[in-house]
């Protein structure tokens, strides 16, 4: 298919009608916030019928960092924290950095990580590490960039998260998933060979596509047949992008400066393995070391359902404060804050329509 093929109308309303037959109950979650942003934005989920539940899941950076880094950010001095920019707006238990930034601490949105070595030739600086495999590598090369120049003053907070530990310990929490629409910028970088777990260990299959309307609805119908034909399987339908065996210089680079650790999520807790710290060769860039920071700790606001839509146990619509006390002007969590998150997502699109 060309690519005005994935938006076409034709090939759209062929879709939607194959799918209008299915009666049993589903839950298929998109894991990717974009995905999530991606539904809402073409109204995919005006087009299936209510037998079909999509449910976000834990695939929003933002939105699985946890309030205790925000904390520690915040309460530092003399230093700048260098952030993409969503980061900045999301409570932390005390303080956002937004806040921060208002009361004196020096807090700089970049778009690359890049910048923030730029910054750290002039000032100390800590880069706020947070992201999926999609955004180590760019950070991973910086960080050896950072040692080819002599920059002494540059740090990274590393909170990096790995998708397939993510999925694991969501399938032990949450049952009820019937299979996964899979990320399609992580799979580039891991490939598809990472999620064949899936089928193995839990029965559960996915469909790694793209963000246009038609690969999700071909997602979807993918997911389907695999569900009537009780044949479930990983399959690749952003063949276009994502290979077997992903990208494996941007793997390499990942895994010359960082190694798996146990990470704390929003919503899964403390998971082994599920992100990556330093290695010992770069620990002297590792911000928690060179600060003294302490563990962090899994503290949520209270009232906030941000962990039960992360873990697909409920759509944000379900929960009591959305779009009363938690809106995007008045976020309560990071769910509601971040640009892929999915209460904003639903906020943005949804929040009239008959599900919401
Ligand atoms: S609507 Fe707001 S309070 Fe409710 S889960 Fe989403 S972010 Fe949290």
């Amino acid at each position: 298919m060309d690519s005005r093929s994935y938006r076409d109308p034709a090939l759209m309303s062929a879709l939607t009608t194959c799918l209008q037959d299915w009666e049993k109950p589903v839950s298929i979650m998109e894991v990717c916030g974009s995905h999530t942003m991606a539904i809402g934005r073409w109204g995919i989920r005006k087009l299936l019928p209510s037998s079909i539940r999509l449910l976000s899941g834990p695939g929003c950076p933002v939105c699985v960092t946890p309030m205790s880094m925000i904390d520690q950010l915040a309460g530092l001095k003399d230093v700048t924290i260098a952030t993409f920019g969503d980061l900045i707006r999301v409570p932390g238990e005390r303080i956002s950095l937004e806040k921060a930034r208002a009361q004196g601490l020096d807090v700089q949105i970049i778009y690359s990580p890049l910048e923030a070595l730029k910054i750290a030739r002039k000032r100390k600086t800590i880069l706020a590490g947070i992201g999926f495999e999609t955004t180590i590598p760019g950070i991973a090369q910086t960080v050896l960039e950072a040692e080819r120049q002599g920059i002494s003053d540059f740090y990274v907070y590393p909170a990096f998260k790995l998708i397939p530990p993510a999925l694991k310990a969501l399938l032990k929490i949450n049952n009820s998933i019937d299979g996964f629409i899979l990320p399609g910028h992580v799979s580039v970088i891991i490939g598809a060979r990472a999620y064949r777990f899936l089928p193995r260990d839990f029965g559960r299959g996915g469909v790694i596509t793209g963000f246009e309307p038609v690969d999700i609805m071909l997602a979807i119908s993918r997911l389907l047949k695999q569900l009537k034909n009780g044949d479930c399987k990983i399959e690749n339908e952003y063949s276009r992008v994502v290979n077997e065996r992903g990208n494996n210089k941007a793997q390499d680079i990942i895994y010359k400066v960082f190694q798996p650790e146990r990470a704390l999520w929003r919503g899964l807790g403390w998971l082994e393995n599920s992100g990556l710290g330093f290695k010992p060769a770069y620990e002297r860039f590792d911000a928690r070391l060179v600060f003294s920071l302490p563990p962090l700790e899994d503290y949520i606001k209270s009232g906030c359902r941000c962990p039960d839509v992360l873990r697909g146990v409920i759509i944000p619509s379900e929960c009591p404060l959305f779009g009363s006390n938690c809106n995007p002007a008045h976020p309560l969590g990071s769910c509601m804050v971040s640009s892929e998150g999915s209460c904003a997502a639903y906020f943005k699109y949804e929040r009239n329509s008959n599900e919401c």
